[in-house]
C-alpha cells in the first residue's frame, strides 16, 4: 500500500497530477496518524510535502482547492460567528451520580420498551452477569467515555465538510466552520472504501477537545508571557473555537472525537449507535471508541468502575461514562422528555478531592465591592492541574465549614488541612476541613471588618440562594471610589465580551494605575477614552513600546463605535447583562431616549393596563416588546440611570466621542408598518451589502421580529442576497425561496 504513495517527483507528471497525489498522500498520512494511530511518515516529511503542495497551489491558483490540506493552517481572520439553526436539535444528556441512578435508568428503559423488568433481568444473577446467560429480549447497551470538551455538530454534504456548529442552546449554535477546518484529524472530504455510498447529508456530532499535552505547553508559555493561566482544557478549547483568527486556532492543535449523529439523509446508513461510529471511523473520522457492548446492566457498572482509574491516563479530560441503548429503532421508541432523550444517560464520576495545608486567606474585592475569601494553599495536584488557590465562596462558609466527620461543622483555621475539590469546573474550591488534623494553637480565619483595599466600611448582606441563609453572608465594600472596585470595573468594561478594547487587559490597567499615578488618570470609564492625550507618558512606562501604545490607542478608538447596547452591558449596572442591554437598545434609539423614559417604560411586559394606555402601547402585554426588566429590577435600573454620577458619566463618555446610539433600535418597537414584513420570518442574509454591515442588518431584522439564520433550508422564508452571493443564493433558488436584492430590501424598509 505504502509504495503506491511514493513521494518522488516524476518528470512526466503535470503539476495538476502532482497536486492530486500530494493531497491524497497527506490526507492518508493524517488519517493514519489520527484515526488509525499508525503513522506512515515522520512529521518532518509531512511538513516538507505540505510545503511543496502549498508552493504548487501558489504557482497556479487554478490548482487551489478549499479542501486542500494546506488550508488547514488557517486562512484570513474572520469577522465573527453567525448563529445557525441545527437541522436536528442537539439535546443535552441527563446526568447521574450513583450506581443506583444507573440501575434505575435501566429499569425505566425496560419499562419504556414494555419489557417485564424482573423476568428480563433474571434475578440478581442477570443483573450482575454472574451465572445466567443474558436474556436476548434485553436491549443492547453501549458505553463510551464522556469527554469533557466542546460539543460540535459537523455537517458533510456530498462527502465534503460543509459546516460546523457549536451546540449553543441546542436549537441554534455558532458557525465555527473556519476554525473546525484547522483540526488536522478531521477529514475535509470523507473517503470510504471503493463502492461505499456516502449519504448526501451526513451530520456527525462529537467533542472538540484540547489535548492535555497542548494545554500544558500553552499554559507554560502564558506563564512565561506573564499572562493569566487558562483554568482547564475545556475552557481553552471553547475559547480557541471562538478565536477569530483560524491561523491561531490551527496552532492550538485541537482534537475531535465523534460520538453521535445528527441529520443523515440515508435512513439505512447505520442501524445503531455502534454501527454509526464504525461507519464514521471507516470514512476517516476519528471516533470515541466504545468501551463496552452488553445486554447486562451489571457489565455496564463494571465498565464504569474499571474506567475510573484509567480515565486519568487519556489524552483528554473525561468526567464520566455515557451509557445508551444501541439500536436507533429502540431509541426512537423510547423517545425523549422535554429536556433530554430517554435512551441515554451520563454517569459522572464524583469530583476528585485532595487535601492540602491552608497557608493564608486573601480577601479579594470585586467590581461590585463584593469581598471574596480566597485560600492560598500548599500546591496540590488535582484532576490534572496543580492547584495553589481555591475559592472559599464567602465568609459564612469560612465560619461554618464541613468537616470529615458527618454532621460536624467548624470555623476554618489557618494551618488547617483542607479538602479541595474541582468538579470538572473552572475554579477549585475548599469543600471543608479535616478536623482530626488541626495543628495545636492555630487561629480561626477572621472576616474583614473594613475593606482590605481602601479601608472603607463593609456591609454584610444575606447571600442569594444559599443553602443555609442564616449563616451564609456576603461582605461588600460600599465605598464607590474604592480603588479595587474601580480596577475591576475598568477591566470588566474593557473585556472581550463587553467593550472589547484591544490592548487594555488586566496587566495594562494595573501598569497605568500603579506606575503612572498622578501622571495618567485612569479612574473612570471616560478616562479610558482620554488616554490618547497621554501618548508620551504611556511610552515612558515599563514594557510599553511604540507598537503596544499604538495598538492600545487604536483599540480605544475602535471601541467608541460599539453602540448603546454594548456600553450599557459594560458598565456593571446591577441586573443589566448582555441580553437586557440589547433589549433596552431595541426599545430606545439612544441614551437620551432611555434617560427620558419613566420607570414603567423600562418594564413594558409588567405594565398595568392604565400605564400601557398612558404610554400609547398595546394593552395586551404579549404585543409589547420586552426589555427583560421586571417589577423589582426596573426601579433599581431606573434609579441608577437617574443618579447624578451616572448622568455625569454618560455626559463624559459622549464628550469623548463614545457613541451612545442604539444599533438594535427598530421601529418594530412602536409597531411600525414595515416591521410586519419580517415578523416571525426566517431570514438568511448572504453576500455583500452596500448600505448595511451584515451584523447591523441582522440586529435590525431581529428587532423587527425576524429570525436570522445562517443556512438556507426549506424553513427559510426569505433570502436577502447582496453582491457576490454564492451557494446560499443557489440553494434558495433551488428550493424556491423568496429572494430580495438590496434595492428591494431598501424599498421594503421605506428608504
Ligand atoms: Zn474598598
Amino acid at each position: 500500500m505504502r509504495s503506491r504513495y511514493h513521494a518522488g517527483v516524476s518528470t512526466k507528471k503535470t503539476p495538476g497530477m502532482r497536486v492530486k497525489e500530494l493531497r491524497d498522500l497527506l490526507e492518508r498520512a493524517n488519517r493514519a496518524y489520527y484515526v488509525d494511530a499508525a503513522p506512515i511518515m515522520a512529521d518532518a516529511e509531512f511538513d516538507k510535502l505540505l510545503a511543496e503542495l502549498g508552493q504548487l497551489e501558489r504557482d497556479d491558483p487554478d490548482l487551489d482547492d478549499p479542501e486542500s490540506p494546506t488550508h488547514r493552517v488557517g486562512g484570513q481572520p474572520i469577522e465573527g460567528f453567525e448563529t445557525v439553526e441545527h437541522a436536528a436539535p442537539m439535546l443535552s444528556i441527563d446526568n447521574s451520580y450513583s450506581r443506583e441512578d444507573v440501575i434505575e435508568w435501566h429499569g425505566r428503559v425496560l419499562r419504556g420498551l414494555g419489557l417485564d423488568e424482573k423476568a428480563a433481568l433474571g434475578g440478581r444473577a442477570g443483573l450482575f452477569g454472574g451465572g445466567a446467560a443474558p436474556n436476548d429480549a434485553m436491549p443492547e447497551l453501549v458505553c463510551d467515555a464522556k469527554i469533557d470538551g466542546v460539543a460540535i455538530s459537523i455537517r458533510y454534504e456530498d462527502g465534503k465538510l460543509a459546516q460546523a456548529v457549536t451546540r449553543g442552546d441546542g436549537v441554534r449554535g455558532d458557525d465555527v466552520t473556519a476554525n473546525i477546518r484547522t483540526i488536522r484529524s478531521l477529514p475535509l472530504r470523507l473517503s470510504g472504501k471503493a463502492g461505499e455510498k456516502i449519504p448526501e447529508v451526513l451530520e456527525v456530532r462529537g467533542e472538540v477537545y484540547m489535548p492535555l499535552s497542548v494545554f500544558g505547553s500553552i499554559n507554560r508559555q502564558r506563564e512565561a508571557d506573564r499572562l493569566e493561566l487558562y483554568a482547564n482544557p475545556r475552557n481553552s478549547a471553547a475559547g480557541t473555537l471562538k478565536n477569530l483568527d483560524p491561523g491561531e486556532v490551527s496552532r492550538r492543535r485541537l482534537g475531535f472525537a465523534a460520538h453521535g449523529r445528527g441529520e443523515v439523509s440515508d435512513e439505512g446508513f447505520a442501524p445503531s449507535h455502534g454501527g454509526f461510529v464504525e461507519k464514521m471511523k471507516s470514512l476517516g473520522v476519528p471516533v470515541n471508541p466504545l468501551r463496552c457492548r452488553t445486554r447486562l446492566i451489571g457489565e455496564v457498572l463494571r465498565t464504569i468502575d474499571g474506567f475510573a482509574a484509567e480515565r486519568h491516563g487519556m489524552e483528554y479530560m473525561t468526567d464520566g461514562m455515557v451509557v445508551r441503548v444501541d439500536s436507533f429503532a429502540l431509541q426512537e421508541r423510547l423517545g425523549r422528555t422535554s429536556k433530554s432523550p430517554r435512551w441515554v444517560m451520563a454517569y459522572k464520576y464524583p469530583a476528585e478531592r485532595k487535601t492540602t495545608r491552608l497557608i493564608r486567606v486573601d480577601a479579594q474585592v470585586g467590581k461590585t465591592g463584593k469581598i471574596t475569601p480566597r485560600a492560598v494553599m500548599e500546591p496540590v495536584l488535582l484532576a490534572g492541574t496543580t492547584v495553589r488557590h481555591a475559592t472559599l465562596h464567602n465568609y459564612g462558609r469560612v465560619r461554618d465549614a464541613e468537616t470529615e466527620q458527618p454532621g460536624v461543622r467548624t470555623a476554618i483555621h489557618l494551618g488547617d488541612l483542607v479538602m479541595v475539590e474541582k468538579a470538572g469546573e473552572v475554579i477549585p474550591y475548599v469543600a471543608g476541613v479535616v478536623l482530626g488534623e488541626r495543628p495545636q494553637g492555630c487561629e480561626p480565619v477572621e472576616a474583614p471588618t473594613r475593606c482590605p483595599e481602601c479601608g472603607g466600611p463593609v456591609e454584610i448582606e444575606p447571600a442569594e440562594a444559599e443553602a443555609t441563609p442564616a449563616l451564609e453572608t456576603q461582605r461588600r465594600c460600599i465605598n464607590p471610589e474604592c480603588p479595587a472596585q474601580v480596577r475591576e470595573k475598568l477591566i470588566w468594561f474593557a473585556g472581550r465580551r463587553q467593550m472589547d478594547i484591544e490592548g487594555l487587559g488586566e496587566k495594562t490597567v494595573d501598569l497605568i494605575r500603579s506606575e503612572a499615578v498622578g501622571k495618567i488618570p485612569l479612574n473612570s470609564f471616560a478616562d479610558i477614552f482620554r488616554l490618547g492625550r497621554y501618548r508620551e507618558e504611556l511610552l515612558s512606562l515599563d514594557r510599553m513600546g511604540e507598537k503596544k501604545v499604538d495598538n492600545l490607542l487604536e483599540g480605544i478608538e475602535a471601541a467608541k463605535g460599539r453602540g448603546l447596547a454594548r456600553v450599557l452591558a459594560s458598565l456593571g449596572i446591577r441586573h443589566v447583562g448582555e441580553s437586557t442591554a440589547k433589549a433596552l437598545a431595541k426599545r430606545f434609539v439612544d441614551i437620551d431616549a432611555l434617560l427620558e423614559a419613566d420607570e414603567p417604560e423600562l418594564r413594558p411586559k409588567a405594565m398595568t393596563k392604565d400605564e400601557a394606555r398612558a404610554y400609547g402601547l398595546p394593552e395586551d402585554p404579549a404585543e409589547r416588546t420586552s426589555t427583560e426588566l421586571g417589577v423589582n429590577t426596573a426601579p433599581v435600573v431606573h434609579a441608577y440611570l437617574h443618579s447624578r454620577p451616572a448622568r455625569q458619566m454618560f455626559e463624559d463618555l459622549r464628550a469623548e466621542g463614545v457613541g451612545l446610539r442604539s444599533r438594535e433600535f427598530a421601529k418594530a418597537a412602536a409597531g411600525g408598518g414595515e416591521a410586519k414584513a419580517f415578523s416571525n420570518k426566517t431570514v438568511v442574509i448572504t453576500g455583500t451589502l452596500e448600505t448595511f454591515g451584515r451584523d447591523e442588518l441582522k440586529a435590525m431584522l431581529e428587532g423587527m421580529g425576524a429570525k436570522v439564520s445562517g443556512s438556507v433550508s426549506s424553513k427559510t422564508d426569505l433570502v436577502i442576497a447582496g453582491e457576490k452571493a454564492g451557494s446560499k443564493l443557489d440553494k434558495a433558488r433551488e428550493l424556491n425561496v423568496e429572494t430580495w436584492d438590496e434595492a428591494r430590501l431598501l424599498k421594503e424598509l421605506g428608504r
